[in-house]
């Protein structure tokens, strides 16, 4: 018997190592790892040159408290503003400490403008910002508050449809004391739900005229998943804050917020904190997976090799119109809608060495390493075609 707490519902399979996109199970048998621990392992199982970065680190100091200076995370805090958006950045060791963090800014933003009263934030109902007590009011989900209220004021919700208007009311639902909308980008647990770039715009819009922040949750969609650093890149948006996580620490735990110089003013010393968050040891992976992900012809080739699977997956739909409603998503980070329940099918991919995650909405979620291989994902789509041809 597991002394492990049953929060999880765990498959009954385990793993000795891993390569690149591969798992090699205790039953001894190889799998195709299409899950890579929820887009983490953004550069595969066991990569070399993480590997390598991690031991040399391994060897000088892990931790050491930010009481200090540390050179590690000052050089990954100056890359990631230097390639993106923002000014200044602090990091955390998870994507919900991440989000609630972002949070944090924004309301100490208006704080530090003598408005502690805009202290609201506006969310999609049914997102996913994490785990901890106020994320889970801040998703609005029934699901994860259940039995664990008193509900964290704070939060307001607007509806996302696929109809028009994408956001109904949202005008109306921006109070006075409403301090900042926060979103994912694109919304992994919910179903791969892309916000497509016109209503990120929009957003964008509402938040000038209404002067107040935009949060886009990148911990998901981020660091190349979506074949640019930040899905919300092709849309020019410019965010005000955006917590990250998942990928940057290729497996390690790491989680950033990064932010414009206008609301990383209002964060004073000791306005925010971190025992492990921003260690050496693990600035030196975020160091490391950076190395890889801002090489040249990184990104290009996450697109181009995501563009082949998109297509071979749509053609899939066409020929199998009973068993896929959608194939959603961007980049690597895709979804597989079915007409039905998705667990009987994740099952069979799995009995076939294939290993997928379920998402909201009867999605299939298929999440390589950002460095798969072409033959790798051939062989997925011969996989996924002899689960469609077999299933009844
Ligand atoms: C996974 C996720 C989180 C929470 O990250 P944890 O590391 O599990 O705390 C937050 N936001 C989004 C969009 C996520 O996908």
């Amino acid at each position: 018997m597991s002394s492990l707490a049953k929060n999880y519902n765990r498959r009954k399979i385990a793993f000795k190592s891993g390569k690149g996109s591969f798992l090699y199970a205790t039953n001894g048998k190889k799998y195709l790892d299409f899950v890579q621990g929820i887009a983490v392992n953004s550069l595969g199982h066991s990569n070399p040159y993480l590997i390598k970065a991690i031991n040399k680190q391994a060897k000088k100091v892990w931790h050491v408290s930010n009481a200090f200076i540390i050179p590690e995370g000052e050089k990954l805090a100056k890359r990631l503003t230097q390639k993106t958006f923002a000014d200044f950045i602090f990091f955390q060791n998870s994507g919900t400490e991440a989000t609630e963090a972002a949070i944090k800014v924004a309301r100490r933003y208006f704080y530090s403008k003598g408005k502690p009263n805009k202290n609201r934030i506006l969310c999609i109902k049914n997102s996913f910002h994490g785990r901890t007590i106020a994320a889970i009011f801040a998703s609005g989900s029934k699901k994860m508050t259940e039995g664990f209220g008193p509900k964290v004021p704070g939060f307001d919700h607007i509806e996302f449809k696929k109809s028009k208007p994408r956001f109904p009311n949202i005008k109306r639902k921006i109070k006075k004391n409403t301090a900042a909308i926060m979103v994912e980008t694109i919304m992994g647990e919910g179903g791969i739900k892309s916000i497509p770039d016109k209503c990120l715009k929009y957003l964008r819009k509402i938040c000038n005229e209404k002067k107040i922040l935009l949060i886009l949750d990148e911990v998901q969609c981020g660091i190349g998943r979506s074949g640019d650093f930040f899905a919300f890149e092709k849309s020019k948006v410019k965010p005000d804050i955006v917590p990250i996580a998942k990928g940057i620490g290729g497996g390690f735990p790491l989680g950033a917020v990064l932010m414009t110089k206008k609301v990383a003013k209002a964060m004073s010393p000791g306005s925010h904190g971190s025992t492990f968050g921003g260690n050496p040891l693990a600035m030196n992976v975020g160091n490391a997976v950076l190395d890889q992900i801002f090489k040249k012809g990184f990104l290009k080739n996450v697109r181009k090799i995501s563009k082949y699977f998109h297509i071979k997956l749509n053609k899939l739909k066409k020929d199998y119109p009973n068993i896929f409603k959608e194939i959603r998503g961007k980049g690597l980070l895709i979804g597989m809608q079915l007409h039905f329940d998705q667990s009987k099918f994740i099952r069979s991919l799995e009995k076939n060495y294939l290993l997928t995650i379920r998402a909201s909405e009867n999605v299939i979620r298929i999440l390589p390493p950002l460095n798969v291989k072409k033959n790798e994902i051939d062989l997925a789509l011969k996989i996924i075609e002899k689960v469609c041809r077999e299933y009844k």
